[in-house]
């Protein structure tokens, strides 16, 4: 059984690069039989903008998208997140930090998602069990290993990371008290029984991290696939931050279009409703016709 998701973020409408990834993991599923589910990850509430995730959702279904089972909110699963953690704490793997990003920002090197934290408040195994669990403004982050951890990804290839050098020991729940994003994804991709994983490029450099906590917390690691990103004339990703526009409802046929075209979907011909090209895709989609690299969206137009 093929279980897949789409997990937007309510930070902001969704644009089209985010449809992209709505309509590859969809097509994913469905081209397998499989259920297409979606979580709204809302546990990040500073940088949530009110009334988007009823948006986002609204979006998903003028471009005709149904969604299997309900949704899914994270702001709602917090006991889920603390359940994990305290599997963690019990096995001796995460501590609490007390630096400021100032204190240790300074001496850091820098790895491959920002700087490497350099273990400063990590604990000998002897004193885990004196530290209270209850202090206000700690971070608290998981210790990770020296080894090399390596996956199959379905567009990319081989993709591998040494924790250690290349990320550090990463936050779990930050000293502001709000979940990370890697323990929720992971904690909610293994309880909604997610097999398979398609979403962007952006996300490649957190995976050997989900794997790593999948490992400690004895779930299955699902199939990845890391979609290419839509790019502006810089080279950037289209997001909130770089304005990416707004979907306009009235033109979703168009746009469907254009994202299909972006996946080297062939044409399809004219069609009554979006549903349509949804199908469409569905029938002609396969994973190794993608391109790999990001596509610039300012370059090309069709
Ligand atoms: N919520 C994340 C985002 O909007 C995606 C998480 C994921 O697909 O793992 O970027
Ligand atoms: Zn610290």
């Amino acid at each position: 059984m093929y279980i897949g998701r789409f997990a937007p973020s309510p930070t902001g409408s969704l644009h089209i690069g985010s449809l992209l990834t709505a309509l590859a993991s969809y097509a994913d599923a469905k081209s397998q039989q499989g259920k297409w589910l979606v979580r709204i990850e809302d546990i990040d509430p500073p940088r949530e903008v009110k009334g988007a995730a009823d948006e986002i959702l609204h979006t998903l279904e003028s471009f005709g998208f149904e969604w299997d089972d309900g949704v899914i909110y994270q702001s709602r699963r917090q006991h889920l997140y603390r359940d994990a953690l305290n599997e963690l704490m019990a096995q001796n793997l995460a501590y609490p930090c007390f630096c400021s990003r100032k204190d240790w920002h300074n001496a850091a090197k820098i790895g491959v998602d920002g700087f490497v934290y350099n273990g400063h408040c990590r604990p000998s195994l002897m004193s885990t069990h004196k530290i209270k669990s209850t202090h206000k403004q700690a971070a608290w982050r998981i210790i990770v290993p020296n080894e090399n951890i390596t996956f199959n990804d379905a567009i990319i290839g081989l993709y591998t990371q040494n924790l250690a050098h290349d990320i550090g020991d990463f936050v779990l729940l930050r000293a502001d008290g709000y979940w990370a994003y890697q323990l929720a994804v992971v904690v909610d991709d293994a309880e909604q029984g997610i097999t398979h994983i398609v979403r962007g490029q952006d996300l490649l450099v957190s995976t050997p991290r989900q794997i790593y906590l999948q490992r400690c917390l004895k779930q299955k690691t699902p199939h990845y696939a890391h979609l290419p990103l839509l790019v502006n004339q810089h080279g950037q990703k289209w997001s909130k931050q770089t304005l990416a526009p707004k979907l306009n409802l009235t033109q979703c046929e168009q746009i469907l279009r254009q994202v299909m075209h972006y996946l080297n979907i062939p044409n399809a011909p004219s069609v009554n409703r979006p549903q349509d090209l949804l199908t469409w895709t569905i029938q002609h989609w396969q994973l190794n016709h993608l391109p790999t690299h990001s596509i610039n969206t300012e370059k090309e137009t069709k």
